[in-house]
Order: C-alpha cells, then structure tokens, then sequence
C-alpha cells in the first residue's frame, strides 16, 4: 500500500517543479524596474501601465 503522506509529498514537489517551469516573464517598468501597479495596455506594441513604485504612467519591459 503506498502511503497517503508520501504521495502528497511528492505531488507537492512535482508543484513546485511546475511552478518554476511556468514562471512567466514580468513586465518591469522601464523608469524604476518595478512591477506594474493594476493592469498593462498595450497600445501599438508597447505596454502601458502604472508603475508601483513612483505611481506614474510609464512603459513597460519584458524580463527574461
Ligand atoms: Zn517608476
């Protein structure tokens, strides 16, 4: 029989596995290099968004 806790840990790992894997890009802003505040626009290839450090409108950047 294969024990309940030992099958709930090692699923708990293949999570965390996943988890890095699907680690998406964030977008930082280009005047401090935060994370956006809310949500970005992207307004002819450009995302737009409020940046969470100095509150203002500002683009925004992919990190890879
Ligand atoms: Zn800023």
């Amino acid at each position: 029989m294969i024990d309940a806790k030992d099958y709930t840990k090692d699923q708990i790992e293949e999570n965390i596995d996943h988890f890095i894997d699907h680690n998406e890009k964030e977008m930082l802003s280009t005047c401090c290099g935060w994370s956006a505040l809310g949500n970005l626009h992207n307004i002819e290839g450009t995302w737009i968004g409020l940046c969470s450090k100095c509150c203002d409108h500002c683009d925004f950047e992919e990190e890879e």
